[in-house]
């Protein structure tokens, strides 16, 4: 077979060029084109197939990436919590873009006219929570300008100044994408490593450009959404701190009217009850119910003298008076009370000068009412801290106990005249509202707060001016 093919060539070989070429030269060189156009439309073919695999895989990238989008956008609108939200976007961006860490650089309360690091996820070294891109930089300036995702690479050449620098080289290779609220930048999000080990792409930059603008959309909702609710719980505090007062002042006047009312006929039955005394002298068992009546008529005056403190029309007389001066005083007194209950007292005075404008007398009356209830608050002890200290014009008193502190139901009323928890004969429930009466009338406030346990009462005086 081989010397046959041999032989054929050689015919082929030998015959002259002149000579005229048959059908089958020609079938032969129409073959041989035919074959060469074949190979030139595959190739054609499979470029053309390899560009619309390409546009094919773009298209799938970018479908996804707006589902993506729009789904993230409808959770992000549904979050209002703002740390859940921060957490939700940077989780939905590493895992997207397929990176290993990413931060969000916001206004912070230390940081007014800068953008610090307020959220952060991943591996890595991140930057100090002080270091902060300011917000009137050139590096910042562009990036609103540009207003899409900025490699990296291309701010650190001559845009970053060197406290940008710092921040930016634990995301080498990353990109930053500016967070644009309307027209105005509300913060950066920083991010690198892809996990490929790959450059990021344009298929990121546009996933990551319109991302970041629903994220800047869904952290204002979220301020704003806070702000409220901040602002609306102040509202609610202001204005049942007003019915409180209010309400604290009707019963005031109505306590007062009553205490006026009863203390004249009790003036005149006490009057009586001498002169009955003296007349029947002869009979002792007499004498020991008139005892009785007596000692019931000065337990009636004493709460009626309460209710009129409580209310307090008739003015005080105001001197300098030493806060801590008083709380030793009726630490004094009152000291074997508590030990023998079993209450130690801590004594927390920091700082030097406790000097207030008001009536000694009735402060004293003020700390022995709340130190009465810390003691029967802890019928099997416990233990009492006196804090004083200044805050500012002010001095700051807080009688905190370890007792079982004041129940939800109840802390509305405390301060309420003849509101107590305590069994009948115990309580007047006057302590608290005569506190309250004389704390107004120093121009002060008291309020109280529970503890874990127990609870605290503060007291906050206006400090005397120093002439
Ligand atoms: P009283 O002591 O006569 O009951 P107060 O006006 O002094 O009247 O107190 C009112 C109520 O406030 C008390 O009955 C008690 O329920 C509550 N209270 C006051 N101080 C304390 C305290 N330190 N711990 C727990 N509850 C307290």
């Amino acid at each position: 077979m081989t010397d046959g093919t041999e032989k054929r060539k050689r015919t082929v070989a030998k015959r002259p060029s002149s000579k005229p070429r048959g059908p089958r030269a020609d079938r032969l060189d129409e073959a041989r084109s035919d074959h060469d156009a074949v190979a030139l439309l595959r190739a054609q073919l499979e470029e053309k197939v390899g560009e619309l695999t390409e546009s094919n895989r773009q298209l799938k990238r970018k479908i996804f990436d707006l589902y993506t989008v729009f789904e993230i956008s409808r959770n992000f609108n549904a979050v209002l919590k703002y740390q859940s939200l921060l957490d939700t976007f940077i989780f939905t961006c590493l895992g997207q873009v397929g990176a290993l860490k990413g931060a969000i650089f916001l206004n912070a309360e230390n940081h007014p006219q800068a953008f610090s690091l307020v959220k952060s996820k991943g591996s890595g070294s991140f930057p100090k929570p002080q270091q902060a891109f300011r917000e009137n930089s050139r590096l910042v300036e562009y990036v609103t300008r540009l207003n899409r995702p900025v490699l990296v690479t291309d701010l650190v050449n001559d845009l970053a100044t060197a406290e940008d620098l710092e921040i930016l080289h634990h995301f080498h290779s990353g990109i930053v994408v500016p967070l644009i609220y309307q027209t105005r930048i509300i913060g950066l999000f920083a991010m690198s490593d892809k996990i490929s080990g790959r450059e990021f792409q344009l298929d990121d930059i546009e996933f990551l450009s319109i991302l970041g603008n629903q994220i800047a959309v869904a952290i204002e909702n979220a301020r704003l959404y806070e702000a409220e609710k901040m602002a609306t719980t102040a509202l609610r505090e202001a204005q049942q701190q007003l019915l409180q007062t209010e309400r604290l002042a009707a019963l005031g006047q109505m306590s007062a009217s009553i205490a006026h009312e009863v203390n004249n006929p009790l003036g005149i039955i006490k009057n009586y009850l001498l002169l009955v005394r003296r007349t029947i002298q002869e009979s002792p068992q007499s004498l020991g119910h008139l005892g009785v009546v007596e000692q019931e008529i000065d337990r009636i005056a004493a709460i009626v003298r309460q209710l009129l403190e409580f209310h307090r029309p008739k003015p005080m007389v105001m001197d300098p008076v030493d806060l801590v001066g008083v709380i030793n005083d009726v630490l004094s007194f009152m000291g074997r009370l508590l030990e023998s209950a079993g209450v130690e007292v801590i004594r927390d005075y920091q700082g030097e000068s406790f000097v207030v404008m008001g009536s000694a007398d009735s402060l004293k009356q003020v700390f022995l009412n709340l130190l009465i209830n810390a003691r029967d608050a802890m019928p099997d002890g416990g233990k009492v801290t006196i804090r004083v200290r200044r805050v500012q014009e002010h001095v700051l008193t807080e009688v905190a106990d370890t007792g079982p502190g004041v129940s939800p139901d109840v802390a509305s009323h405390i301060f309420e005249p003849f509101f107590t928890t305590k069994e009948v004969g115990k309580g007047t429930g006057l302590g608290l509202s005569v506190c309250y009466g004389i704390i107004k009338s120093h121009n002060g406030s008291i309020t109280f707060r529970n503890l874990n346990p127990g609870c605290c009462f503060e007291i906050s005086l206006p400090a005397a001016q120093k002439d």
